[in-house]
């Protein structure tokens, strides 16, 4: 007879090790499901500087050491696995189905992440790290560019806010935005405009403009940028290019099976986690009003261990609504 796990967990990115940890040290039976290996995308981050406790280490180290904490208390690993899509049994269990077996549970945590969106220009993969000089995290990685110039790519609000904070570390930053019209908040737009009007402000617009390429040898040296409506080429010298596109969560295998927003965030009640499936919970960048944060991540899959847990005690509390439910300390 197959195993019955009491959490399974699809993902083994910070929220999904998180919630391994927690479940195993509840002595819960515990299962991470991950397509690749253990990480997400913070693995390819070198240096990590505002995850608490932690004043510099790298992604795959932090990873690695949060992998072995969880192993250390029971918490099974089956990498290399991807799902193809989930169902909901007759007697309440949970079947995550995969190309070569099939894993039951009495709860899940879909923990499966979401990639940046890239602008898919040659140089984009090959300079793809902070030291190199492209970065999809402003928050992460703008004081690795004291003093550089940098250019930043998109109109959203992350482009926005990421660009203004990263404008506070660099010498010159450039905005590149492939339209006039920004898609960000009006304040945003307004307190960016300031900025870009300051008196000897060092932060500059190019509108009407595309990123086609990213050149360096070792490290980003210049982009290629094209105007839009003229079809005009010029180069810009950088030492690191800051890209802002969108997020792309990772959630096509749950589309008939949970809620997700059109642009595939799954939907849940967001202080509990809950999904609109009895029994299964959502923790990270995959779910909708996610930070995107290293530590957010943890602190989701922490949460979602905790409802499991909750859950699995008494399923009659899946009903509940956030206020009547119960308090903190009575877990
Ligand atoms: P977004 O709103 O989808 O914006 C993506 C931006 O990138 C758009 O300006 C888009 O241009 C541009 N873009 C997309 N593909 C591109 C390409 N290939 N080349 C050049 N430019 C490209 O994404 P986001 O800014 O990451 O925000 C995601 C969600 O989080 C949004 O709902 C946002 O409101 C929310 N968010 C909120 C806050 C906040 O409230 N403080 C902060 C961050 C994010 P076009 O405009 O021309 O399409």
């Amino acid at each position: 007879m197959t195993d019955i796990y009491d959490s399974i967990i699809i993902g083994a990115g910070p929220a999904g090790l998180a919630a391994a940890l927690y479940n195993a040290r509840d002595r819960l039976k515990t299962v991470i499901v991950e397509k690749f290996y253990p990480g997400g995308q913070i693995i390819n981050t070198d240096r990590i500087e505002n995850y608490p406790g932690f004043e510099n280490i790298s992604g795959s180290d932090l990873i690695e050491k949060m992998k072995k904490q969880s192993e250390s208390f029971g918490a099974e690993f089956k990498l290399g696995t991807e799902v193809a899509n989930l169902a909901k049994l007759p007697d309440g269990n949970i079947c995550v189905n995969c190309e070569k077996e099939k894993i039951v549970g009495r709860s899940l945590i879909i923990a499966c992440g979401s990639d940046y969106r890239k602008l898919g220009v040659p140089g984009e993969d090959k300079f793809r790290n902070a030291g190199a000089g492209v970065s999809y995290c402003g928050t992460c990685d703008a004081p690795f560019f004291k003093g550089k110039n940098v250019v930043t790519v998109g109109g959203g609000n992350s482009a926005v806010e990421e660009s203004l904070h990263v404008a506070k570390f660099a010498a010159n930053t450039t905005l590149i935005h492939r339209r006039q019209e920004f898609r960000a908040t009006k304040v945003l737009v307004e307190e960016l405009m300031s900025k870009v009007n300051a008196p000897n402000s060092t932060f500059k617009l190019k509108l009407d403009s595309v990123v086609t390429a990213i050149e360096g040898d070792k490290k980003v040296e210049k982009v290629k940028i094209k105007n839009v409506n003229s079809g005009a080429e010029e180069y810009l010298s950088c030492d690191g290019v800051f890209i802002f596109v969108g997020m792309i969560p990772n959630t096509a295998f749950v589309k008939d099976f949970v809620d997700r927003t059109e642009a595939g965030f799954i939907k849940c009640d967001v202080g509990f986690l809950r999904t609109k499936v009895p029994g299964v919970f959502v923790a990270g960048d995959c779910r909708v009003a996610a930070a995107m944060q290293l530590a957010t991540a943890v602190g989701d899959g922490v949460n979602a261990a905790m409802m499991t847990k909750q859950y699995l005690r008494d399923p009659a509390w899946w009903e509940k609504p956030i206020s009547d439910a119960l308090m903190p300390g009575e877990w």
